[in-house]
């Protein structure tokens, strides 16, 4: 079984990959303190774009975009609002490519 953080995407493969070392969490350590609060829009698109920016060598104004387009797919996101979401998304080839470089 393989299980994705319902908020950032990230694949939860080990304990210590999920909040809190808790298994039952569908949040990452990342995403969420142990008690399984999971942390602002704001903070958590803030570290989407740090990590794209990283990982793939994207300039800013992508990153946030491929962050955006990740973000909307997940099941946290779902039915909020979020002012840093409501930008321009990733076309589906940009984010394919960002995917890629991961
Ligand atoms: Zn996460």
């Amino acid at each position: 079984m393989s299980k994705i953080c319902n908020a950032c995407g990230m694949p939860l493969e080990k304990k210590e990959d999920f909040a809190g070392g808790n298994e039952e969490m569908d949040y990452c350590l990342h995403c969420a303190d142990e008690s399984g609060s999971v942390h602002s829009c704001e903070e958590i698109f803030e570290g989407g774009v740090q990590f794209f920016m990283g990982a793939t060598g994207a300039d800013r104004a992508l990153a946030e975009r491929v962050t955006r387009k990740n973000m909307k797919g997940l099941p946290h996101w779902q039915g909020k609002t979020c002012t840093v979401l409501e930008g321009e998304e990733a076309t589906d080839a940009e984010f394919a490519e960002a995917l890629a470089k991961l």
